[in-house]
């Protein structure tokens, strides 16, 4: 049976350039856009047209450059910002509008001084202006997790009359549960969508680190577009992340037997791309795309462990996109080669920490074929901690030469 297919709709430009410390200009975003499109989204969201003239620039050439996806742009309820939008996707390939208003009673009385009713008709309108404008229209429910269902369900309800194909239901807060959210999901999909054809999207935030999680959940329960970024970049602590999504998807489709367009071969570079660009880097041990993501043969079980790879591995560096260096380094390469590499890697070394990493090298290379930049990186830190064992590594590197002289 083929797979169903899951849309990825990445927003590492709008929700993930507005967080602290994450801003790009022009050029950067449309750099990121490139590879995003090669990556294989579904849908690039490139900004929200009404905030600056910046946004409306990049949104702009954006549209103008990736033909290949679908272009988003984000706006308010009101004319202005439904235009602003319209305006910034004049020349996409494929535009999409995507217009949002809270429906939490917090965010109704506190934010948007409006009534449930009022939502209702702002809902209506933005929607069918949209439409006049786009043919594709997403409409997001924001609060979504922390509204009354059966109201949030009505606001669904009107957007889809008036002409929404997709609406989104966001964690804004990162706030729910994978249980509860699957819930909530399954709940819009029987009493709003029903066999109509409207894609649910979910977007969530990571307050609680829960994020991806309740991404899964959502698409077990139906949801079928995931709003995700690039090393989960966003507000606060960030959105669910696009490389966790789509490794979990393949790693696990035995549990959820869906699929992406995604290159995950293009995940690694694409996370390096950002982080160069917004001068952020990845924390080390970041699933999929962090620096020790694949270093667990390394540093701490390098004593007498089982060599085949597949005891820790459940899956490839290759299939990431991690360059592999077995071509450089392997069991027979020499001290030499081992500091050249790590002075590639930025590490200058004195010859007696060569010497105590080197010993350690050799261990790890008579079990694992491959030796990848993440495996030197993990031997140098569990070489520069452990210092209880030092006097041992070195007896036991002498003995190495001594052998290999
Ligand atoms: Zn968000």
């Amino acid at each position: 049976m083929p797979k169903e297919r899951i849309a990825v709709f990445d927003t590492t430009l709008r929700d993930g350039e507005q967080s602290p410390g994450c801003s790009m200009n022009l050029l950067e975003k449309l750099r990121m856009a490139r590879q995003l499109e090669l990556l294989g989204v579904d849908v690039i969201e490139a900004g929200f047209p009404i905030a600056s003239d910046g946004d409306f620039a990049a949104v702009s050439a954006v549209a103008a450059e990736c033909r290949t996806v679908t272009v988003a742009a984000l706006c308010r309820t009101s004319e202005a910002d439904v235009l602003r939008a319209a305006a910034a996707l004049k020349q996409a390939a494929r535009p999409r509008i995507h217009t949002f208003v809270a429906t939490s009673d917090l965010h109704l009385e506190y934010k948007l001084k409006k009534t449930r009713s009022e939502v209702i008709e702002m809902t209506r309108q933005a929607v069918t202006l949209a439409r006049e404008c786009a043919e594709e229209v997403e409409f997001s429910a924001e609060d979504a997790t922390r509204s009354d269902v059966d109201y949030l369900c009505e606001v669904f309800a009107a957007a889809i009359d008036a002409g929404a194909t997709i609406i989104n239901v966001p964690d804004t807060v990162g706030y729910t549960m994978p249980l509860e959210f699957s819930r909530l999901v399954q709940r819009v999909r029987e009493q709003v969508v029903g066999d109509r054809n409207v894609t649910i999207s979910v977007h969530c935030h990571d307050d609680l680190g829960l994020a991806v999680a309740n991404t899964l959940a959502a698409i077990a329960a139906g949801a079928r577009q995931v709003e995700c970024t690039i090393n989960g970049i966003g507000e606060r602590a960030g959105n669910a992340s696009l490389e966790e999504i789509t490794m979990a998807l393949k790693v696990r489709a035995d549990q959820l037997p869906f699929e992406t367009a995604i290159q995950t071969e293009q995940l690694y570079p694409t996370s390096q791309l950002l982080s160069s660009i917004i001068a952020c880097p990845v924390q080390p041990n970041k699933a999929i795309v962090g620096r020790n993501a694949f270093a667990h043969e390394a540093g701490i079980h390098q004593h007498g462990v089982i060599s085949n790879p597949l005891c820790y591995e459940i899956m490839t560096p290759e299939s990431v996109g991690v360059p592999a260096n077995n071509l450089v380094l392997g069991k027979h390469s020499g001290r030499h080669a081992l500091a050249l590499r790590y002075e590639d890697l930025g590490y200058a070394m004195q010859p007696e920490e060569v010497d105590i990493v080197y010993a350690r090298f050799t261990t790890l290379a008579d079990r694992k074929k491959r030796i990848y930049d993440q495996d030197l990186i993990a031997l140098l830190q569990s070489s520069t901690v452990a210092n209880e064992s030092l006097a041992a590594e070195t007896a036991e590197a002498a003995a190495v030469w001594a052998r290999t002289a």
